[in-house]
């Protein structure tokens, strides 16, 4: 890992690593949003004692969710692509495979990202913690965005990440602690193909009053999500659109599929979960999808669920395209708002009025934001100061 690098979502906002300069920003913005980056900068490289060596980077523990077939095959079940595969072969996302015939997962307790973030990061604009996020990735993903922000991580296996580390689930809830951090952030890569890693983790940081925040795609098939779901706190639901042809060409999937974790997900009042849709030029930006997005996602999970517009920016294999222009998720969030959603945003835009939560009864703003970081506050126990509106959300 180029220490750093690792720090941009996976198809998640293109978060402005250094300092930004593609936009006008006012002093304070821009001081604001230097120190951000910087903070996260220092954990990646320090954190972890144990840096592994290229050899020792294959963590076999077996796998949950696959059945034995005919001749020492395997089918993975974990997600929709049901990956068959014979001894020695590994599942499409590169974090599991079949040694033997029988089905591992490779990255158990090997995360090649350790983070320390604010939790509006993940983007989580209504879910409040103690402390930051202790973010953890591994190498892999189920997905084959032709965008991905951390491709050097998520579209290869363990042993080929620049660099990893040895974590054990014990461990990272220790480190997290140490750390003060308020929540464990399962993050940067695709947290399903780390199914194991994730679950024995998340199932400690319970026990130790840490919360749990998971970054996903949604692609997971339905059992594994309902058993995981019990032990996280939040969800950053990571949507990348509302065309199916573009989810099969440009992100390797199926959108029915997506559809269903997220209905899923509406059937579980106990986790707070927010969508964030990166909003790439030419390709996933037409207004007439994003109202059918916002108008679904409001009779689905109702008009209280926020809504996130981030910007693109070119990257991997997509970076012929411009970034994403600013009026277009301003245009966005209008559309959102205009289709019923109390709550939606524009992010990886700092200055942008967006990014501020308004109260949807005044009009007030009652958390304002400086890319991840609260600067004001009118809200006093999850109620707008002005006119007491209770804001969605869980509040410390
Ligand atoms: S989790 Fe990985 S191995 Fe399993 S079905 Fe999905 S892509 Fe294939
Ligand atoms: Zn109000």
């Amino acid at each position: 890992m180029r220490d750093g690098l690792a720090m941009q979502a996976r198809s998640q906002p293109a978060v402005p690593f250094g300092c930004p300069t593609q936009e006008r920003l006012s002093r304070r913005h821009f001081l604001a949003s230097c120190a951000a980056g910087a903070a996260t900068l220092w954990v990646g490289g320090t954190l972890a004692r144990r840096v592994l060596a290229a050899t020792k980077r294959t963590n076999l523990k077996e796998a949950m969710y696959w059945r034995s077939l005919p001749g020492g095959k395997t089918q993975c079940l974990l997600c929709p692509n049901q990956c068959v595969r014979g001894p020695g072969e590994d599942g499409l996302c590169h974090a599991r495979g079949n040694r033997n015939g029988r089905y591992y997962s490779l990255v158990y307790g090997i995360p090649c990202v350790i983070a320390l973030d604010e939790v509006e990061k993940c983007p989580l604009n209504h879910f409040q913690v103690q402390g930051k996020a202790f973010s953890l990735a591994t190498a892999g993903c189920n997905l084959t965005c032709k965008y991905c922000q951390n491709w050097q991580f998520s579209q290869v296996g363990p042993d080929e990440v620049p660099r990893a580390y040895d974590l054990s689930p014990e461990a990272a809830v220790a480190k997290a602690i140490e750390q003060r951090a308020g929540a464990i952030a399962y993050f940067y890569t695709e947290p399903v193909v780390y199914y194991e890693y994730m679950l024995a983790t998340a199932m400690l940081a319970r026990r130790r009053n840490l919360k749990n925040v998971m970054v996903t795609a949604g692609y997971i098939s339905p059992e594994p999500f309902k058993n995981v779901l019990p032990y996280i706190d939040a969800v950053a639901f990571g949507l990348k659109g509302w065309n199916e042809k573009f989810y099969q060409e440009y992100i390797g999937c199926e959108l029915k599929y997506i559809k269903e974790s997220m209905q899923l997900l509406a059937q579980m009042p106990e986790v707070w979960w927010e969508v964030v849709v990166l909003i790439v030029p030419s390709l996933n930006d037409r207004m007439d999808e994003i109202a059918a997005m916002a108008k679904w996602l409001r009779d689905v999970a109702g008009p209280e669920r926020p809504l996130h517009f981030t910007r693109f920016r070119p990257e991997y294999r997509l970076k012929t395209l411009p970034m994403t222009p600013a009026a277009t998720l301003t245009r966005a969030r209008e559309v959102a708002i205009q289709q019923g959603l109390k709550y939606v945003y524009v992010g990886n835009l700092p200055g942008h009025e967006g990014g501020n939560t308004y109260c949807p009864q005044c009009g007030k703003v009652v958390l304002e934001r400086v890319l991840f970081t609260v600067v004001k506050k009118h809200m006093s126990f999850g109620n707008c100061i002005a006119c007491g509106y209770k804001i969605a959300g869980v509040w410390q």
